[in-house]
């Protein structure tokens, strides 16, 4: 008998005809993810779940697991997971890293645009017809920005998609200031980048772009003190995760102008909410979390997914293994 494979969501591409190979495949069908009780429940059941950041795969669920043998998550942040109580329990943990860094510093560019040169805002007027009905033309003071070439970019977490983000910043012929909780002297050189620590970078940098995962320390990393820092005419982007940010006192920064704008990929609530204040305020640019979402990206992202699960099978070790631990309590495989 194959071993029960739950996937949380229907993914794009050919990745789930691969996995029947090799699992008893079951997929949720709908695209709301699994409710909470469906979700434990099915878990009880099988041997290996496939994830999505949306489902909270805390020591609850993993505890009651006990077939659970690895969990392939659909993305490369994993905040949703308890990855301590996985190892105690023995199950692997995967993820999708490498594949959407390009992706995401590409949406992260997109946003830093956009909201540096107010293309919404410009796009909303002409629409409405606004321009029109104004009578004035070209004019100089129209939907003033600010530049973006020449600038001082801040990267906070120079990873796999801060590097990527700072390296399309030499075309802008940008001065690239990082801070990172551990200094990486090999890309300070490849991109000429300058480590700084980070009241440094906030105080000096026109973009701050958040690239550091989601953990206890970077939890509202940036907050009042820290939007304080920054120039009233610097623009914050946020596609590392919601909660990196503390949104209430980001609200404030905006109402109040302690910065010029934000543009943001990731919410501390997803999704947002109805009558939510940031809904209100000109000068942010919101997006669905879809910072990695292309078809070329989302079809690799479910490969890597099928590749993880099926070395799992074969009982080899997953390329992409969160808790390189696990394998002194656990071997790979299902026998
Ligand atoms: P990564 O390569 O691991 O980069 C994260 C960087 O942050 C690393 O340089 C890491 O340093 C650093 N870091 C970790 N903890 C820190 C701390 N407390 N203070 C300062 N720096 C810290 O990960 P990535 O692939 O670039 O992805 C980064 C994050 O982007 C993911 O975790 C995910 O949350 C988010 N993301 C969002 C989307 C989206 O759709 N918007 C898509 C993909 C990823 P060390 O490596 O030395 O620990």
């Amino acid at each position: 008998m194959k071993p029960k494979l739950f996937i949380t969501r229907q993914l794009p591409g050919k990745a789930i005809d691969r996995l029947k190979e090799y699992y008893d495949v079951e997929v949720w069908p709908q695209y709301p993810p699994p409710p909470r009780d469906v979700l434990l429940s099915k878990a009880r059941k099988v041997d290996a779940l496939a994830t999505l950041l949306t489902d909270k795969i805390d020591c609850k669920l993993i505890s009651n697991a006990p077939r659970l043998r690895i969990i392939a998550q659909y993305a490369v942040g994993y905040d949703n997971i308890d990855v301590v109580c996985a190892t105690k329990y023995g199950v692997y943990v995967t993820n999708t890293p490498g594949v959407l860094t390009e992706t995401v510093a590409d949406h992260t560019w997109a946003l830093i645009l956009a909201i540096s040169r107010r293309i919404l805002e410009s796009d909303e007027y002409v629409r409405k017809g606004e321009w029109y009905r104004s009578g004035t033309g070209w004019h100089p003071m129209m939907m003033l920005g600010y530049d973006v070439h020449g600038k001082t970019l801040g990267i906070i977490g120079l990873g796999r998609i801060g590097s990527a983000v700072a390296r399309r910043a030499k075309g802008f012929n940008m001065k690239i200031l990082y801070y990172d909780h551990r200094r990486k002297p090999e890309l300070e050189k490849e991109l000429g980048a300058e480590y700084v620590p980070l009241e440094t970078l906030l105080r000096e940098a026109d973009i701050v772009s958040l690239h550091v995962p989601l953990t206890k320390e970077t939890y509202h990393m940036i907050g009042e003190k820290e939007l304080k820092l920054m120039k009233k005419t610097a623009f914050l982007i946020n596609t590392a995760r919601g909660a990196v940010v503390d949104t209430n006192a980001l609200v404030k920064a905006l109402k109040e102008g302690w910065i010029a704008g934000a543009a943001l990929d990731v919410h501390e609530q997803e999704p947002l909410p109805p009558n939510h204040p940031l809904y209100e305020l000109k000068n942010v640019i919101l997006t669905p979390h879809t910072g990695s979402a292309s078809w070329e990206t989302r079809i690799k992202m479910a490969n890597m997914v099928a590749e993880n699960l099926i070395a799992f099978a074969k009982g080899e070790i997953p390329p992409n293994l969160v808790n390189k631990e696990v394998v002194n309590i656990r071997k790979p495989g299902f026998k």
